[in-house]
């Protein structure tokens, strides 16, 4: 299994997912086709699929260009979707399988920055489209506070600590701002931020992170951590963690 990133427009990542031993691949969230194409001719495999986590314009908007170049790719999103992705051939349920090649990947309905978000489970990599992003996690549009808090800490949350998280955005830095802002005291946060800064610098991007790091610096992962809550107290001790990941994401909302 071989994954390159893909920056499309100004902060968005589409993700090519490459089966090695049959080279065949498909495109995850394909914004653009222009660069999509310009990496499968470099990478010299055959584009089967395209696997979409949501129906937002600024993850599709290349999908109608790529299916007039190839009318045969098997478009993939949650079936609720289908009218809101248009050109999905393969609507999918929570649990169901995608074959890239031999490589084997999992669905993960993780409703709450739409309705119809999933999550694509390969091998060690999560594509998590804008449900989580490097140190954050996508804004309410459709769901609930509630919901998002269970497909972030009760569903993607129980995956192994050295999942690979590839995200839709760049919006590690300022998401790691907020984190830092929450738990001054925070040492693991301020080290990825200066990590990020880093890497920025030298043209590079944030993606992937690992559950693990996620664990560790992102707030939407952590509303039981005291210091956390310590932000919250006029909602009283008797607040649940779910009740305190909402007020960190509409805290978040304005920063
Ligand atoms: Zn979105």
């Amino acid at each position: 299994m071989k994954i390159i990133p893909i920056p499309c427009a100004f902060d968005n990542f589409a993700y090519l997912l490459i089966c090695e031993s049959t080279s065949q691949a498909a495109v995850i969230d394909p914004t653009e086709a222009y660069p999509v194409w310009r990496e499968v001719e470099a990478a010299g495999v055959q584009l089967t699929s395209v696997l979409c986590t949501h129906h937002h314009q600024d993850h599709i908007s290349g999908l109608g260009d790529l299916i007039a170049e190839q009318p045969d790719l098997q478009v993939y999103g949650f079936a609720a979707d289908k009218n809101r992705i248009s050109g999905m051939t393969h609507p999918l349920a929570d649990g169901d399988l995608v074959l890239i090649g031999e490589l084997q990947g999992k669905v993960i309905h993780t409703p709450g920055h739409t309705t119809g978000s999933v999550c694509y489970h390969v091998n060690s990599a999560l594509f998590t489209g804008d449900t989580v992003f490097g140190g954050g996690c996508g804004r309410l549009f459709e769901g609930t506070a509630a919901e998002m808090f269970v497909s972030i800490n009760e569903r993607i949350g129980l995956l192994p600590d050295t999942t690979s998280f590839y995200f839709g955005h760049e919006y590690t830095e300022h998401n790691l701002l907020f984190a830092a802002q929450l738990e001054p005291e925070n040492s693991a946060i301020r080290a990825r931020l200066e990590k990020v800064r880093r890497i920025k610098t030298d043209g590079g991007h944030s993606s992937p992170s690992t559950l693990a790091e996620e664990r560790a610096t992102n707030p939407f992962f952590r509303s039981g951590e005291k210091d956390i809550r310590k932000n919250f107290i006029t909602v009283g001790l008797g607040a649940d963690d779910a009740q305190i990941f909402a007020l960190v994401r509409e805290a978040r909302n304005s920063f």
